[in-house]
């Protein structure tokens, strides 16, 4: 017989697997149900910030995840070209947070980190290979069908999690739409262990950057940069041969030999939401309810902060509460996404993809105000690193 108070989640991501933790800690099991055979390794989320490494450190992981990447205390724009620069240093925010700083370290890192800690909580019962393809609800419980090793299987629970990702089953079966827009133009990512903190000392762990024809990111990692590109004006989505490729990398440092690229990719981006992140006695999470450009580094972040607000909903439920608690999940976090996620992140990438000299000055004289004032800097900073959010979120009740 399934546990009364089981919860179904599917998709093992960072979202699933936080939102299975927090359950456990509240002592409430959970079915977790991953399609691929082990956690993936894709080339996404680097960068974590201030207030998801506190939740990470509440739920034990954020130790050992830290260990694997690198502490950044500041971030800033940067023209390559003449060097000009604005930095906006994190330790302003060190009495709103335990961990003042971003930590740049790959998502893959983390999520087999997770992974282990829902494992040892007992309280998660983790299906790999398990493609979820329906789901559906009746006024008592939940049903997941899923493909498992090829035979169909089912899966029952009193509430659903569904932590699946933009190309969200659950969100499907539920019929609700992901309003919004995708942009025109791929971004292209790519990543060298070419060691430029050796040859621009100007740099640090987290750079905005413009060079004499680009503009984009680079982000230092443990042993390699990723560097992005937005595609150049009147540009069709990039191709990524080889010379396109090295001709940006020039951009940045130029040097007599090619650059060492380890992996490059195109990804498209958009900005999408549901219009409810509850139907009924399931929710979604993270990607599958909200989907965002990587600019800034708020989607995971974001999604992270889905589940720890979700579990706890879920967790009271089920310990007694009225039911209609969920819908302060969605009134919580809905707004948040739409006004500090969505929209930041938006703010972010048209502030960098400027080509004209006399925009990009602008932009830096407008960046060095702010920097020079310590109170809107700080406030900047709070809203940047998703303190603020976290904030009007727990006002709304
Ligand atoms: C290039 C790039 C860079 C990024 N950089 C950042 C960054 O620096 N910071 C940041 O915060 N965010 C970043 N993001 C966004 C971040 O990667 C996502 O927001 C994050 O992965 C969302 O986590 P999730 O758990 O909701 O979904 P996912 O990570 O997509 O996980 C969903 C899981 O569900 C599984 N699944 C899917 N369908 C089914 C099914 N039918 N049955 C069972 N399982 C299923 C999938 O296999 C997967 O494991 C970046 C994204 C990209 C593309």
């Amino acid at each position: 017989m399934p546990d009364r108070n089981r919860v179904v989640i599917v998709g093992a991501g960072p979202v699933g697997l936080v939102s299975a933790i927090c359950l456990a800690r509240s002592g409430i099991p959970s079915i977790l149900l991953e399609a691929s055979p082990a956690t993936p390794r894709d080339l996404r989320a680097s960068t974590v910030h201030p207030p998801t490494l506190d939740m990470l450190d509440e739920v034990g992981v954020a130790e050992d995840y830290i260990k694997l990447g690198i502490i950044t205390e500041c971030w800033q724009v940067i023209h390559l070209g003449t060097r000009e620069r604005v930095r906006f240093d994190l330790s302003a925010i060190k009495d709103h947070t335990r961990h003042p700083y971003r930590l740049q370290c790959e998502q893959y890192h983390l999520s087999p980190i997770l992974f282990e800690r829902a494992k040892a909580s007992g309280l998660v019962d983790i299906h790999l290979g398990a493609q979820v393809t329906q789901v559906s609800q009746d006024e008592d419980k939940v049903v997941a069908r899923a493909r498992v090793n090829g035979e169909p299987k089912e899966f029952e629970g009193r509430y659903l999690i569904g932590a699946d990702g933009a190309h969200s089953v659950v969100r499907r079966c539920l019929g609700l739409p992901l309003e919004g827009f995708t942009y025109d133009h791929s971004t292209t990512l790519i990543t060298t262990p070419f060691r430029f903190e050796d040859e621009i000392p100007e740099l640090v762990g987290a750079n905005y950057t413009w060079t004499w024809l680009d503009a984009g990111s680079m982000f230092r990692l443990r042993d390699e940069w990723r560097c992005t590109f937005y595609p150049r004006p009147g540009e069709a989505d990039q191709e990524l041969t080889d010379d396109v490729i090295e001709s940006r990398m020039q951009g940045i440092l130029k040097r007599s030999e090619p650059y060492v690229i380890r992996e490059k990719r195109n990804y498209r981006i958009h900005q999408r939401i549901v219009p409810d992140y509850r139907k009924g006695r399931i929710v979604l999470a993270g990607d599958a309810a909200h989907v965002t450009p990587p600019t800034g580094g708020l989607g995971m972040n974001g999604g992270i902060h889905d589940a720890v607000n979700v579990a706890d909903k879920l967790a009271r439920v089920c310990n007694g509460e009225r039911e209609d608690l969920l819908d302060l999940y969605t009134r919580q976090r809905r707004p948040v996404a739409v006004a500090e996620i969505l929209a930041q992140s938006h703010q972010n990438r048209i502030r960098m993809q400027l080509w004209d000299a006399d925009q990009r000055k602008e932009v830096m004289a407008h960046m060095r105000g702010l920097a020079a004032d310590p109170e809107r800097s700080k406030e900047m900073l709070l809203r940047t690193s998703m303190i603020e959010g976290l904030r009007q979120a727990a006002a709304v009740q």
